[in-house]
């Protein structure tokens, strides 16, 4: 899977991308990603990115032909010609009306190459799914993270400013996507938070190809629901629910000792205590998820009894 991000502040991804999974995942070119200066596509000496809003107002816009030019050189023609075409690549966007040149050959790109990752140009282009970080936009989830995860190329246009101009949106985005209900001064943090949750998803990423299924907001997947005998079939199942709490040695710490139940090696009971520990933390953090999420008779019987507790 290869990730495109466009930005104004290209040195930003150098850290991301130098640690932890995301680090390893490029070194093995399980994902590659290419950051884009979009002052690399401006053609005025001050290398002017913004302008006022017309209508007036606070701030400033990210204009549209350099966005417009950069989006060109990784073969992304507006969404009107891309759905004509079988390959975002082949098809090259018809002169006039958009106040910029759009037969602009692929320029030699801006693109940040942290050591020990793959950034590559882009010489080839799968369809890609073209997307802006937007405050404005549909709330990424995980689910949203694994609808990411199966395309083959992601393109993230990171706005900064007051935002982009709306036409760059209307024309070549496929999706207004938002982090959460708060706005941040710039796309970056948000195209960071979507490569770092849709990575992981990709095989081989996590050295345990199950654990991403298995995490907060799992798929709620009647598997991992508890059977008929009361015990989860799964060690760990989160099945639409927040994850379970985890510990690890010592087994005292703080004045707190590890619950019994996850020291007596009864792995029927550990399975009991984690499905209900779930159950505790999401009807407590995040009530909203239980209506989403596969629950057994088992399940609704535990979630009476947990809130008669709190009654
Ligand atoms: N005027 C915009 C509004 O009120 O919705 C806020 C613009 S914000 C200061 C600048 C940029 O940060 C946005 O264009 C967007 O790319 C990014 N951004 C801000 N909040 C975001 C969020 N919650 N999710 C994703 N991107 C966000």
């Amino acid at each position: 899977m290869r990730f495109e991000i466009v930005t104004i502040f290209p040195g930003f991804f150098a850290s991301i991308f130098d640690n932890g999974i995301l680090r390893r995942a490029l070194a093995e070119e399980l994902v590659t990603v290419g950051v884009h200066d979009l002052r690399a596509f401006t053609h005025d000496r001050h290398r002017t990115v913004d302008d006022r809003p017309f209508g007036g107002g606070e701030g400033m816009v990210l204009k549209p032909e350099p966005l417009a030019e950069v989006l060109a050189s990784l073969g992304i023609a507006p969404k009107a010609e891309r759905q004509e075409g079988p390959q975002a690549a082949e098809s090259i966007p018809s002169e006039g009306g958009g106040g910029f040149n759009p037969r602009i050959k692929p320029q030699s790109i801006g693109a940040l190459a942290p050591e020990g990752s793959s950034l590559q140009e882009s010489s080839f282009a799968p369809r890609p799914r073209v997307i802006l970080l937007s405050a404005q936009g549909r709330p990424f989830t995980q689910a949203l993270a694994r609808e990411l995860a199966a395309e083959e190329r992601v393109v993230l246009v990171c706005g900064r400013y007051e935002g982009v101009d709306e036409r760059i949106n209307q024309l070549y985005c496929d999706m207004e996507l938002s982090i959460g209900d708060y706005v941040l001064s710039g796309g970056e943090l948000a195209a960071a938070v979507v490569i770092d949750a849709t990575m992981r998803l990709l095989p081989g990423v996590l050295g345990n190809e199950a654990s991403s299924e298995f995490e907060s907001f799992g798929v709620a997947d009647a598997e991992i629901a508890v059977a008929e005998d009361g015990v989860p079939r799964s060690q760990h199942g989160a099945g639409g629910l927040l994850d379970y709490p985890h510990y690890t040695r010592p087994a005292e710490f703080g004045g707190l000792r590890v619950p019994e139940t996850l020291l007596n090696g009864d792995h029927s009971e550990i399975r009991r205590w984690r499905r209900e520990q779930q159950l505790r933390k999401t009807l407590a953090n995040r009530p909203d998820l239980l209506e989403g999420a596969t629950l057994s008779k088992e399940d609704r019987r535990l979630l009476e009894a947990i809130r008669d507790e709190t009654e």
